[in-house]
């Protein structure tokens, strides 16, 4: 956490009550430039990926998660 560059910006990287798509897709795209310059990227996103965060972490945000978590699980099953 001490190395999390959004610190101390979390109004980037969680939506406000009522957020509409235009503010959120604004808001999400400075919340992925931060997170791009972050040392702390992949396991962020591991992270929250494991214990289902709500929320922009690791350059994702909830749909990316979900799907990448998809992703993940099909593999498994498939051995892959
Ligand atoms: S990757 Fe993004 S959300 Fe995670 S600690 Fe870094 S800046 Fe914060």
């Amino acid at each position: 956490m001490d190395l999390a560059l959004c610190k101390g910006q979390t109004h980037y990287f969680f939506a406000p009550h009522g957020e509409q798509a235009d503010a959120r897709e604004a808001r999400e795209a400075v919340a992925s430039l931060i997170c791009a310059r972050c040392e702390v990227q992949a396991p962020c996103r591991d992270y929250a990926r494991l214990h289902r965060e709500q929320g922009f972490w690791g350059g994702e945000n909830d749909e990316q998660r979900v799907i990448a978590r998809r992703r993940a699980n099909r593999a498994r099953l498939l051995g892959a």
